[in-house]
């Protein structure tokens, strides 16, 4: 109730959600320019890749790029983005201001990135769960919509039974040992997953530390494989020449009016 009330109190309705000009007529989520900006990441091959399932960092020519290890158990991740430029203003408008109609054309965009049998015997999708004290005040989860957006297109259902029991620091402020640390035994299974294939949505990945910590606690509730999908990732190398902050944007979208 209260989300829908933000939503139509603030939703720019009618602007692009990479650079706010006005759309018109137009309800999609990108104007000519920023729809041309963005690439996905299928086209140049890097949908898909392993990460490491003791950091999270990416698995590169069979090596752990931080661990620095050879044959390091790893899990399959795909994203269907970089985690920038118009995309990262879209990500921003859909998970602060609470831009639905983001929702549906992110979980179509994650579904082209599926190729590969990357959705082969998937028995379930699992939204990264956000702890109940943040959800309150954010008032939804947004992994949660993307996962539901997602089933939809796929028909695959979805499962919450995986939840986060400590309520952590903000993973942005912190970088490598402590973001795990800091999600250290975060998330317990609530049921067995008994040979069960998981796949875990959420909407960016920036170090795969939470898909790591996710995926462990459904291995160790017995999953038999754990796979991640997200709509963005951020690629080490790009996120630590940038240092992180709140996109400027978003402030401007949720007071914007709508021009309609
Ligand atoms: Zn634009
Ligand atoms: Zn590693």
């Amino acid at each position: 109730m209260l989300t829908a009330l933000k939503e139509l109190l603030f939703s720019p309705r009618g602007n692009c959600l990479g650079c706010l000009s006005p759309l018109g007529a137009d309800t999609g989520c990108f104007c000519a320019d920023c729809y041309a900006s963005i690439a996905p990441l299928l086209v140049s091959g890097e949908a898909e890749s392993e990460i490491c399932l003791n950091c999270g960092e990416e698995y590169v020519g069979g090596v752990c790029r931080v661990c620095k290890k050879h044959r390091v158990d790893t899990i399959r991740a795909v994203a269907a983005y970089e985690y920038e430029g118009a995309i990262r203003n879209l990500v921003h408008s859909f998970k602060f201001g609470g831009v639905w109609r983001a929702s549906r054309w992110m979980a179509e965009e994650m579904m082209k990135a599926c190729q590969g049998g990357f959705l082969d015997g998937v028995n379930v999708l699992i939204p990264v769960p956000m702890h109940r004290m943040r959800r309150l005040m954010r008032g939804f989860n947004q992994s949660g919509k993307l996962a539901r957006a997602f089933s939809l297109i796929s028909g695959i259902s979805v499962d919450t039974s995986l939840t986060r029991v400590r309520n952590t620091t903000q993973q942005v402020r912190l970088s490598g040992e402590k973001r795990r640390q800091n999600l250290k035994n975060a998330f317990r299974a609530e049921r067995s997953f008994d040979g069960e294939t998981v796949l875990l949505v959420d909407d960016v990945r920036t170090t795969g530390t939470t898909a790591v910590e996710c995926a462990k606690a459904l291995l160790s509730a017995n999953a038999a494989e754990v796979r991640v999908l997200t709509f963005a990732k951020a690629t080490p190398n790009r996120s630590q020449n940038k240092k992180y902050r709140p996109d400027r944007g978003t402030k401007l979208i949720k007071y914007e009016k709508d021009p309609f």
